[in-house]
């Protein structure tokens, strides 16, 4: 068996650890005599799974007690509709930064719902910065602020937590949760999908503060209202139970690393030198200004695009897969989450830098 070095956006990588274990009970978990596919999701033994799913990632991010974590489906993009049903009440608009992609969707899809007002916008920019959060402007009156902390097609990431000036703080982290220490407490509403830092598809974990549940729309199906997933410890219906445990493993993964704050020194580290890589090249370009940079997707042209195909070609054949960019953006891009292993990084810098002195 040989294993590529897997640069995938999403589903991506996971830790080696985590499959090796996965694969080890996958017949018969800690003696069940059953695999975790195939348990009752109200058993014990899973119901065992679930909880300590929720302990874990409670320890690991800091999660204040005021604070309820939901495991949900639909994926990221469920909840770009489901949060101003959420939490609009009865005000009409909602606030958001438009800085790629992924925060141009959650708009889209708010509209429906809300008037979404632009507090920012570096599309002027073509999305290469994170517009100046001192001149956000936010209606005291929306319901809350809305942002996308690591924009995973641009490769444009926050650095800080912006001030929402009293407006509930609402995220969208899926391609960043858990590769840096963050305060809970600053935000009013985190989500993430799980198939970019926390394992296989299939989950989408909500963070909510208690004061903001209450106010779903009736319209809303139960299984995406807030309250009532919170009060069902998010069971109710069947939840994917494998991509739980399998989220559970990951968890434990990060843990043993020495949790988000080993994970952070490890994400500077690996982004730093494959930028440092890029910067020094003349073939190899990334145009985000250097602050906001990404630690998680370092997108990158070919100043010859004529030799992109080759790039890629020889690239797979050095186990080195999925650095073709995201269809908007073109070019190439290279996924570097935390289960991606320094070894991956230097393996694709020796590879970058091969591939500019032979062409
Ligand atoms: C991948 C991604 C999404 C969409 O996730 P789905 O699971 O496909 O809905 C949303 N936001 C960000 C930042 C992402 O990286």
């Amino acid at each position: 068996m040989t294993r590529i070095f897997n640069f995938s956006a999403g589903p991506s990588t996971l830790p080696e650890a985590v499959l090796e274990q996965a694969k080890d009970e996958m017949l018969d978990w800690r003696g069940s005599g059953m695999s975790v596919m195939e348990m009752s999701h109200r058993g014990k033994q899973f119901m065992s799974i679930a909880a300590e799913l929720e302990t874990d990632l409670r320890a690991l991010m800091n999660i204040p007690e005021n604070y309820r974590v939901l495991f949900l489906q639909g994926g990221a993009s469920a909840q770009f509709s489901f949060i101003p049903q959420n939490l609009l009440g009865d005000k009409i608009k909602a606030c958001y930064v438009k800085t790629g992609t992924w925060s141009k969707k959650a708009i889209k899809d708010a509209k429906p719902y809300c008037e979404a007002i632009i507090s920012a916008s570096s599309k002027h920019g073509h999305f290469t910065t994170i517009p100046n959060i001192s001149s956000w402007e936010i209606d005291s009156e929306a319901a809350y602020l809305h942002y996308t902390s690591n924009e995973t097609i641009h490769g444009v990431e926050f650095n800080t937590t912006p001030d929402a000036k009293g407006l509930p703080l609402v995220c969208d982290m899926s391609s960043n949760i858990l590769s840096r220490p963050i305060d809970v407490s600053e935000f009013g509403l985190i989500y993430a999908g799980s198939q970019k830092n926390m394992g296989a598809a299939g989950v989408t974990v909500v963070i909510v503060r208690d004061d903001l549940l209450g106010k779903c729309s009736k319209l809303v199906p139960p299984v995406f209202n807030y309250s009532e997933q919170a009060k069902n410890q998010s069971m109710l219906n069947t939840p994917t139970t494998y991509s739980w445990y399998l989220m559970g493993l990951v968890l434990k993964w990060v843990q043993a690393q020495g949790g988000v704050t080993a994970m952070e020194q490890r994400n500077i580290a690996k982004s730093a030198k494959l930028y440092q890589a890029i910067d020094a090249s003349t073939l190899y370009r990334n145009s985000v200004e250097i602050v906001s940079r990404s630690r998680m997707n370092v997108p990158f042209i070919l100043t010859n695009e004529a030799l992109e195909t080759e790039f890629l070609t020889a690239a797979e054949a050095a186990g080195l897969n999925e650095l073709k960019g995201h269809r908007l953006t073109g070019g190439m891009r290279a996924s570097i989450y935390n289960a991606m292993p320094e070894k991956g990084v230097d393996a694709l810098i020796s590879f970058m830098r091969e591939f500019e002195r032979t062409h």
